[in-house]
């Protein structure tokens, strides 16, 4: 039954390229997923656009010289082109720094406005006055009240773990200008999250526990465990949405609040573009709305865009919002500062026409319940032993063969014996198994039953050996082959949502048009033959080519030298082994996670050093929701003096790094094996 779906993948920020994490976790499950349900008939609408407000596009535009709008339509351009190389098939791209979205989000304020879904706030924020623009906390830096640390941030200090308002700063300056900042009051709009809370409950808690992620559904668990609290919807910016109010001079949406709706304007003008009736995949109870997303952005799909739509009063909300985890890159997070990453149009000029390899390996190796790991050893044996080897390897034999034998023409199927339907039985089975796991979101479990089609296909040509009968037995061998060319249809077919363009070449060569019916994935599971006999084939082409050792080794060494070039080393003064050897240093596992009342920064850990159990402060609750880190393997400073932090006696350290947005992370040991209360040394 045809049913109508709105499809969004995540905005990306336009302040750099994308690289195959975008595309593991959000865009290539967002294309499977939109790509399979249109195929199956259903009225689908897959929509996108680039993210062009906020404080990282205009402090990036200061840093260059140039204006914000340079900055977004460099990276706008860039990104969309990235998305058609690797086939995205967005129905409608569009930006957030266009008309259409302006108007869209300004019209979906006043609303909320008029709906009484704001509270105005007054409150003292810094402001630059060279700079004329008030002062996000991240960009102001003072002395910390506590412990003197002189580099310490309006919100948190990194050195002692304090979190504090910018105010309490001694000596303040602006990260931007290095001048000592002013205070100024200021009013801002409040969507009144709190007055949903009961909503969401229901929504989430109640109606969506069975049906989405349980990641997506522990976390938000457990912000609305929290309590949420009104959230401020506006702030003092050029750069972004005008607030449309007089009292609201010199004031923007933030972005979080215009982001979302900018899925809202790519649809309108898609409607606008193709003459439809956008309303209907926005408010009609009848559509499915499904945001695909990486995990980092769940809080704003799952709990503020539905309270948002919720206020506004005729929205539908979300069926599901299936987010990812993150991909990790040999083994290490990835970064755009670092340079750690592998960036999609220098992919595609050393490795040109092969955009469904990193396709079919991001999908095969998705990050669906975990963070997952990418590295090119694992991408070229996939590409090898799988795509080459055995997809590559089965559709070959069977073209080369058909036009060795007859000259490219099918055959005619003879009598069928059980082992021809019980291949084509099992390769039922499969294409059943692809369909229920895609409906699931489970892309990585369809696409290695694809690869299963194609086994199946290899084995039963290995098995039937028809180069061995083709002397004595023609008519067996006709039906062989015959059989062969049916599996080879119908994996053109399949592999269209995973791998659009091998979909299309092996199409081509079988010249699916000539037959007798349409290659449709409905054809397919009724269980018709797709191809006719005495259609001509074409000649033998390469679906997929073996990747060698050095073209690997080079991608290898490309990433590790701009590991080198950015790494810094450290500058403190040097130490003996006999100071080292001072420290205490154990590892721990997180028995026990909560929260400090009154601080935004402090948990409150139990970690299990084997011999004993010990309770410590750490300052890692912007980083890490409590129930995310039980388990986790740390390593702890035992010896450290005990001290009371936050009215907590805090008995040793955990030890922490930053990634690449600056962000408290555990360090922990990657060896399973590894178990608390050993000694590091
Ligand atoms: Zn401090």
């Amino acid at each position: 039954m045809s049913k109508r779906y709105t499809i969004t993948a995540a905005l990306p920020y336009t302040n750099g390229p994308i690289h195959i994490g975008h595309l593991a976790g959000v865009y290539i499950p967002a294309d499977i997923y939109s790509r399979f349900l249109r195929i199956k008939g259903n009225d689908v609408l897959f929509v996108c656009g680039s993210d062009e407000h906020g404080v990282p596009i205009t402090l990036k535009a200061k840093k260059d010289g140039i204006n914000p709008q340079d900055v977004v339509d460099k990276y706008h351009k860039i990104i969309k082109d990235s998305f058609v190389d690797f086939g995205i098939s967005f129905d409608n791209y569009s930006r957030t720094s266009s008309k259409i979205h302006h108007k869209t989000a300004s019209d979906f304020f006043t609303k909320l406005n008029d709906n009484n879904q704001f509270a105005k706030i007054e409150s003292e924020q810094f402001y630059d006055e060279s700079e004329d623009q008030f002062l996000a906390d991240r960009f102001i830096i003072g002395t910390c009240p506590k412990c003197h640390n002189t580099e310490c941030y309006g919100d948190q200090c990194e050195k002692c773990g304090a979190s504090h308002n910018a105010i309490d700063l001694i000596n303040p300056k602006s990260s931007i200008t290095g001048l000592s900042p002013e205070l100024k009051k200021t009013t801002h709009w409040y969507l009144k999250l709190d007055s949903h809370q009961s909503f969401l409950e229901d929504w989430i808690l109640k109606s969506h526990k069975l049906d989405w992620k349980p990641n997506v559904y522990g976390q938000c668990k457990s912000w609305l465990d929290d309590g949420l609290k009104p959230r401020a919807v506006t702030r003092d910016l050029e750069w972004g949405v005008p607030v449309p109010l007089e009292s609201a001079n010199g004031k923007v949406l933030y972005v979080w609040f215009d982001a979302p709706i900018g899925y809202i304007s790519s649809t309108i003008e898609w409607a606008k573009n193709n003459n439809k009736n956008w309303e209907k995949y926005w408010k009609d109870p009848e559509t499915e709305l499904i945001h695909f997303i990486g995990k980092d952005n769940i809080v704003f799909h799952c709990i503020i865009f539905p309270a948002m739509l919720k206020a506004e009063g005729s929205y539908i909300l979300p069926k599901n919002v299936p987010a990812n985890e993150f991909l990790n890159l040999e083994g290490d997070k990835i970064s755009t500062s670092k340079n750690w990453a592998v960036w999609l149009p220098e992919y595609l000029k050393d490795f040109p026409n092969q955009q469904d390899v990193l396709r079919y390996v991001l999908t095969s190796n998705a990050p669906e319940t975990k963070d997952n790991d990418f590295t090119w050893k694992d991408f070229q044996a996939k590409n090898n032993n799988e795509l080459v080897a055995i997809f590559g390897n089965f559709i070959n034999r069977v073209v080369v063969l058909t036009n060795k034998y007859y000259n490219g023409a099918i055959p005619k199927k003879n009598n069928f014996l059980d082992d021809d339907k019980e291949v084509l039985n099992q390769i039922d089975m499969s294409i059943l198994k692809i369909e229920k796991s895609i409906q699931k979101f489970r892309f990585r479990e369809a696409c290695n039953e694809l690869i299963n089609i194609s086994r199946t296909g290899n084995k039963y040509l290995a098995d039937q050996e028809p180069w061995k009968i083709i002397k004595e037995d023609q008519a067996r061998v006709e039906t062989v082959m015959y059989v062969s060319l049916q599996i080879s249809a119908i994996l053109s077919v399949i592999s269209e949502p995973f791998l659009p363009n091998t979909s299309k070449k092996l199409k081509d060569i079988l010249n699916s048009k000539d037959h007798q019916i349409e290659w449709t994935w409905d054809n397919v599971i009724k269980n018709i033959n797709l191809i006719k006999t005495g259609v001509n084939i074409n000649k033998a082409e390469l679906l997929f080519t073996k990747i060698e050792d050095k073209e690997i080794d080079f991608q290898i060494s490309k990433l590790n030298s701009s590991k080198k070039s950015k790494s810094i080393v450290s500058k403190k003064q040097e130490v003996n082994l006999n100071d080292f050897s001072k420290l205490n240093l154990k590892i721990g596992a997180i028995l026990e996670a909560k929260k400090i009342k009154k601080s935004k920064k402090l948990l409150l850990l139990k970690v299990d050093i084997k011999d004993e159990i010990r309770t410590i402060v750490s300052g890692i609750a912007k980083s890490y929701d409590p129930y995310e880190i039980i388990g986790t393997k740390v390593v702890v400073l035992t010896n450290l003096e005990s001290k009371v932090i936050a009215g907590v006696q805090s008995q040793g350290m955990v030890l922490l790094t930053k990634d690449e947005n600056d962000r408290d992370v555990f360090i922990s040991p990657d060896n399973i094996s590894t178990n608390e209360g050993l000694d590091i040394s």
